[in-house]
């Protein structure tokens, strides 16, 4: 081996044994566990991220319309912000652009303060989990599809994220837990099981943020219910960013970032949007898909 191959090789070796060695840490200061609360996730030592996009200007390809014509917000490492706004208005390219999948034409958008263009994209994207909208359960078994968003989760990590998401008790009832085959010829789910499913895969990554593209089929009131108590769940330790269809959850969002047509046109709390902007409030009157509450 050359000299450099070889410190390439030590380097990799140290972060190897400092990841394990991190993993240990966390281990031992995992606090005893809980009777009835469920864990909130990521553990602890992994903070929350904020971000921002700023005047931010995007169009698909050259020969297309610009999507975003400026879109500028700030969201705070705490809590939870919810995007609404018409079909088309921009609300899951600011998403596929937090991923970058897509590069800004113009502006900047900014992790923990730093461009994102800064950012290994690796490290970007272990920093964030996306749940997109309709997001698929693969075939196999639930376990396999909970694992494929951290293989190397163990089953105390698996049985936490279960809880988060309140499927727990749907594994408790399944034929074989974890090991029931799902998707194609297995176990039915139902659309808000799927979207769980979905998040409890994010959140075994341990993301600083979750990004959530709400489902927009209609959910039964269970599945409402434990949507809803998931999303507050994890907005305590992590930023949540949800391009929200439900009243239930826009209404306990710290804020609402209400986009139309490629440009934000109001950010605020529930309250101060219905008395403030007749968009907002004509699409909390018509278009959330839940009922007041
Ligand atoms: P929203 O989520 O608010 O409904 P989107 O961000 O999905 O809006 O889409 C905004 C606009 O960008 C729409 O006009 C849509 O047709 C267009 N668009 C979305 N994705 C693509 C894509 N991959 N290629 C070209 N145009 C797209
Ligand atoms: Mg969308």
């Amino acid at each position: 081996m050359s000299p450099i191959q070889q410190v390439v090789g030590a380097i990799t070796q140290y972060q190897t044994g400092a990841a394990a060695l991190a993993r240990i840490q966390e281990a031992l200061q995992l606090p005893a566990e809980p009777a009835a609360v469920p864990e909130p996730l990521p553990a602890a030592g992994v903070e929350p991220a904020a971000l921002a996009f700023d005047d931010v200007r995007f169009r698909y390809a050259d020969d297309l319309p610009y999507v975003h014509h400026g879109v500028t917000f700030a969201v705070p490492a705490q809590g939870m912000t919810a995007f609404v706004g018409p079909s088309g208005a921009g609300k899951t390219t600011v998403f596929s652009l937090i991923e970058r999948f897509y590069d800004p034409e113009a502006g900047t958008i900014s992790l923990d303060g730093r461009d994102l263009a800064d950012w290994e994209l690796s490290r970007l994207r272990s920093a964030i989990g996306y749940v997109e909208q309709d997001a698929p359960v693969l075939s196999g078994s639930l376990r396999d599809n909970l694992l494929l968003g951290n293989p190397d989760a163990d089953d105390d990590a698996v049985t936490r994220v279960l809880k988060t998401t309140r499927l727990d008790g749907l594994v408790a009832r399944l034929p074989s837990g974890l090991d029931t085959l799902v998707g194609h010829r297995g176990t039915k789910l139902s659309g808000g099981e799927r979207q769980r499913v979905a998040i409890a895969r994010a959140l075994l990554r341990r993301p600083r943020l979750l990004l959530l593209d709400e489902a927009t089929s209609q959910l039964d009131a269970v599945n409402e219910a434990a949507l809803r108590d998931t999303v507050a769940d994890v907005a305590r330790t992590t930023t949540v960013l949800v391009v929200a269809h439900r009243l239930s959850t826009v209404t306990m969002a710290d804020r609402i970032v209400v986009m139309d047509a490629g440009r934000v046109r109001a950010v605020g709390t529930h309250r101060e949007l219905v008395a403030q902007d007749p968009l907002y409030a004509e699409l909390a009157a018509t278009q959330f898909l839940a009922t007041a509450g």
